[in-house]
């Protein structure tokens, strides 16, 4: 602080010997402040689409298609489970840190079947806070300060900021639709092989990947994933792979699981949600698997932020997935057969969205959908340019004027690509018809409103 100048303008104080009162006073109030300033690591994080986005699309005039929950009821055995987890007296206390053995015995059982290898439910698994807490314990333990993580633009986007708070650095790549054109499917979106190659150097730690991915909703394709692990097994790198919407792939299409790829097992892990895989958001159970050496980290983060996540819920997800690895390859699995419910909802919304005038990306997996905004022509001119994207002013403009809630796209990417993803918002599936056809009839009506 410069005191000269600054006890020049303070008009704190009055009087001869001001600056010396000032220099006394201004000096503690400065050094306070700055016992009060935030943790460089999460300084400029500040901002985030849910926090801003989730309660005003939370009034109930508003048709709410922006954060990704479902309004379909979760299946009635897992709440029943739940119910009869917490009349067990025990089962409402403390369990084992790293995720209750029943949980991570049914999950060593499911993964282990889709993986083709035994895996270990107690060295190989971690259970945690969500997905959230599963990227953030994959990242705090294996992430250093100075390393460089490739990220893939649309991401989920918690990824570059956990990456920041680890002291690392983002290195961006974006999927781009084939040939610059307007593109109808989530397929038409891919990585340029040599501009991927580009991106890994010395100081490259992890890659991480997203199938199906939010929010496009692309499935990375089985030779897209080996070009990416060929990149990781060359450069000896990790790769995070985050696979919350694993089961819900539509028709025609495939998820393959990166670390069942060869050489992949040793360097990856894989991230999975309860919330997703049972239509439960708010329970915020979510697990890491991979090989022991990297798991143990994990852990090691676990045991010293959260020790252990509530009992009586993983309980009742432990009961979803013993009866679920029972009905696997049956049509009453839940694995397959949310997706089979929520793909007619994905093919009316798109069609809504047709008929309404936009060019929607239909998604091969996952339950959100990209639309382009473009024909619609708004022009928001009138809003306050204090620099946001596009995108942004027009889901405020959409949730006050239309009643609509989405989500806008420029939140999963990085600043450059910004001007390439500002015309499209993202809209949520996981709805009830009535929900639906109420935004349904905010479309149709578009222009008489
Ligand atoms: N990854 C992706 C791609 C997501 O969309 C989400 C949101 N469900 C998460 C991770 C976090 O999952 P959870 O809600 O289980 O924390
Ligand atoms: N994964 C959900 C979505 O993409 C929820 C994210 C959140 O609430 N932070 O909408």
């Amino acid at each position: 602080m410069n005191f000269f100048w600054h006890s020049l303008n303070c008009r704190r104080f009055t009087g001869l010997s001001a600056h010396v009162a000032c220099r006394r006073f201004c000096t503690s109030q400065h050094k306070k402040m700055s016992r009060h300033t935030p943790a460089k690591r999460i300084e400029g994080l500040d901002k985030n689409v849910w926090v801003a986005f989730t309660s005003v699309a939370a009034d109930p005039s508003v048709v709410n298609l922006s954060q990704g929950f479902p309004d379909i009821p979760p299946p009635s055995y897992i709440k029943e489970a739940l119910a009869k987890a917490a009349s067990v007296d025990l089962l409402n206390q403390y369990t084992r840190g790293f995720g209750h053995p029943s949980l991570v015995k049914a999950l060593s059982q499911v993964y282990g079947k889709v993986c083709g290898r035994e895996i270990d439910p107690f060295k190989e698994v971690l259970v945690t806070v969500g997905g959230y807490g599963s990227l953030f314990s994959t990242i705090q333990a294996l992430v250093e300060v100075g390393d460089e993580v490739i990220i893939i633009e649309p991401f989920f986007d918690c990824y570059t900021t956990m990456v920041r708070m680890a002291g690392a650095k983002p290195v961006l790549i974006p999927l781009k639709p084939k040939s610059g054109k307007t593109t109808t499917s989530s397929a038409d979106w891919h990585l340029d092989p040599d501009e991927l190659a580009s991106k890994f150097n010395s100081k490259t730690k992890a890659i991480i990947i997203n199938t199906p991915n939010n929010p496009l909703g692309k499935i990375f394709t089985r030779d897209e994933l080996q070009m990416i692990a060929d990149l990781c097994v060359q450069h000896d790198t990790l790769c995070f792979s985050d696979e919350v919407y694993e089961w819900l792939i539509y028709k025609g299409h495939e998820h393959v699981k990166i670390a069942t790829l060869p050489g992949m097992w040793d360097r990856t892990i894989t991230i999975g949600s309860a919330g997703k895989t049972f239509s439960v958001t708010g329970w915020k159970l979510g697990w890491s698997v991979g090989p022991e050496h990297l798991v143990k980290h994990l852990q090691t983060v676990m045991q010293n932020t959260l020790y252990t996540c509530p009992t009586p819920l993983q309980e009742a997800v432990a009961q979803g997935f013993i009866l679920n690895h029972k009905l696997m390859g049956q049509p009453e699995c839940y694995f397959s057969s949310l997706a089979e419910e929520l793909e007619p909802k994905r093919d009316r919304l798109a069609a809504i969205l047709q008929e309404a005038g936009m060019a929607p990306i239909i998604p091969q997996g996952g339950y959100f959908m990209l639309v382009d905004v473009t024909p619609l022509n708004q022009d928001l001119s009138h809003m306050d340019d204090d620099g946001e994207a596009y995108d942004y002013k027009f889901i405020k403009w959409m949730i006050k004027e239309k009643k609509l809630a989405a989500i806008p796209v420029t939140a999963f990417v990085g600043d450059e690509s910004k001007k390439q993803f500002e015309k499209y918002i993202r809209l949520c599936f996981i709805k009830k018809d009535s929900t639906l056809e109420a935004a349904g009839k905010i479309l149709k009506n578009w222009n008489k409103i």
